[in-house]
């Protein structure tokens, strides 16, 4: 996982000894030290770690939000170190989705309006068909005339979801998707997630402190002090609790969904 070595597989996203410092002197923090990793194509990976591991920064560094101190990282094959602001944002509205922990719905649109919204602001024609799909697989197709408020929270960020599948991209970085969710809505959002990946072929990266949150993943990557330490292939909420028990700085998180998840 930390090695240096390109992968063998086509990435959607990596990261190369990708290393991330906040100020300077006595005030310098190395939040990520040298980290590689890469995510394969149509692949569902949580990135699970103690707060303050780097989680939040790996996520910004590859998706292009922070910039990068050494090392290198990129969406397919366009390399984010060069490029300019012009082009890096560019780059984040054609790659790169976005799901937030707040759902950033736009209060005064419908569900259907917001899926489209990022694709109507850029001028970009909306592919129905694709939009249609997402909404079989979101299963909300009697809600898409619902304004927000009328949603409940899980649908409200299944609707997030499916605006960051709208446009295609590349790959969807989740931060904490879940985290202001009860544990059942948690469970619909999670199982979409997973759906867009399974069924839409999506490749999905998310940053999760929650064991069971991870459990839907295909794999999970462990940072601790900033540093990518362990990777996990067919985790369950029990296996990725255990070992983040074990990581330095790992204080057992609480596995606050796991009656009502897997
Ligand atoms: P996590 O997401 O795992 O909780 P972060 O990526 O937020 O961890 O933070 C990693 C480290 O970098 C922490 O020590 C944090 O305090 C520091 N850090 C994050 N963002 C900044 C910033 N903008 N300025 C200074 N330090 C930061």
């Amino acid at each position: 996982m930390t090695t240096t070595a390109g992968p063998t597989f086509t990435a959607a996203a990596r990261a190369t000894d990708l290393t991330k410092v906040y100020g300077q002197g006595e005030t310098m923090v190395v939040a990520l030290d040298s980290v590689s990793v890469a995510f394969r194509r149509a692949e569902f990976t949580a990135i699970m770690g103690p707060s303050g591991s780097g989680k939040s920064t790996l996520m910004h560094c590859m998706a292009g939000l922070d910039s990068i101190s050494q090392g290198s990282a990129a969406i397919g094959d366009t390399e984010l170190n060069g490029l300019d602001d012009k082009r890096l944002t560019r780059l984040r509205r054609d790659k790169v989705g976005f799901v937030f922990q707040a759902f950033n719905l736009l209060p005064t649109l419908t569900a259907a309006e917001n899926i489209t919204l990022p694709m109507d602001i850029a001028g970009r024609k909306t592919d129905r068909a694709w939009v249609e799909k997402i909404v079989d697989t979101v299963g909300l197709s009697g809600r898409l005339a619902h304004r927000p408020a009328q949603l409940s929270g899980g649908q409200q960020q299944r609707v997030a979801v499916a605006r960051a599948l709208a446009s295609r991209p590349e790959i969807i970085f989740a931060d904490e998707p879940t985290g202001n969710l009860d544990s059942r809505s948690g469970a619909e959002v999670l199982a979409f997630l997973r759906s867009s990946v399974q069924e839409l072929g999506q490749t999905v990266v998310m940053v999760t402190h929650d064991p069971v949150a991870a459990s839907y993943a295909d794999r999970v990557v462990f940072l601790a002090d900033g540093r990518a330490v362990d990777d996990m292939t067919g985790p369950t909420a029990n296996s990725v609790l255990d070992r983040m028990r074990r990581l330095p700085g790992g204080s057992p998180p609480l596995m606050r969904g796991a009656n009502a998840c897997r």
